[in-house]
């Protein structure tokens, strides 16, 4: 069994515990005050630290962590002196039983990377700050073609793949995809579940690829639709990168 939960840190951010017979990782603490709490009040055993980029509210926690436990953190090749172990599109680990795949998706940041598992059949993915519920993140680092190459690895996973991703973005993102796609059906009620959902302070999260491809504009650029709406609006081409950094610029004023 593999359990999996969110805890909340700052004002949007989710740092994810992964847990099972053998242990638990966690994943992006940004801080580690309430994980820290969470671990010693339920006796987990913290085996690992798994980050996915560099920015600070996935960071911030680790240096307090390797205070208390001596364990590894994994994450990608940047100025992160605390990640021990460097991993990139080739490196697949094993932890609590679980093989991760690491997939490189520049965009947001350029070393930014998810933790994909297959899971028996469950699959689950970790990716930060680059594909969110209903939308993706901000092109800081990169390039809009290089953001648009990564969403398109990550839409081709296993429709099945439940993704965790590193923030509590849904509704706001839902309400730009509105826009995007006004006569989209699925898009409309997912936006009044999530604000059900956030009204109860529920997470929206996990989702799933499937989902994403339904109501997540920045994985549909190249549906006929979206195409015609974004063109039309930005006096673009066709093309889907330009669609893409159109919409995402859009995203960036909306
Ligand atoms: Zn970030």
């Amino acid at each position: 069994m593999i359990n999996i939960e969110p805890i909340e840190a700052f004002s949007d951010n989710y740092i994810w515990l992964v847990t099972t017979n053998e242990g638990s990782i966690v994943i992006d603490p940004g801080e580690s005050t309430n994980l820290l709490k969470i671990l010693n009040q339920r006796s987990l055993n913290l085996k690992a630290v798994l980050i996915t980029h560099h920015h600070f509210d996935h960071t911030g926690g680790i240096d307090k962590i390797l205070s208390e436990k001596s364990i590894d953190v994994y994450g990608p090749n940047n100025n992160i002196d605390s990640i021990n172990i460097r991993v990139n599109n080739e490196s697949k680990i094993n932890l609590l039983g679980i093989e991760f795949k690491i997939i490189e998706i520049p965009g947001h940041t350029l070393d930014h990377i998810a933790y994909y598992s297959e899971n028996n059949g469950h699959p689950i993915l970790f990716c930060g700050d680059t594909l969110f519920a209903g939308g993706c993140g901000r092109v800081f680092e990169g390039t809009f073609e290089q953001m648009h190459d990564s969403l398109s690895i990550l839409k081709k996973l296993p429709i099945n793949t439940k993704i965790y991703c590193g923030h509590e973005y849904t509704e706001s993102n839902l309400k730009f995809a509105k826009s995007v796609e006004p006569l989209n059906q699925r898009i409309i009620s997912r936006y009044n579940e999530v604000i059900e959902l956030r009204k109860q302070g529920i997470p929206s999260l996990p989702s799933t690829i499937e989902l994403e491809l339904e109501t997540n504009p920045f994985l549909r650029v190249g549906l006929k639709e979206v195409q015609q709406e974004i063109s039309k609006k930005f006096n673009t081409s066709n093309n889907d990168k330009d669609i893409f950094t159109a919409m995402r610029q859009w995203k960036d004023n909306f």
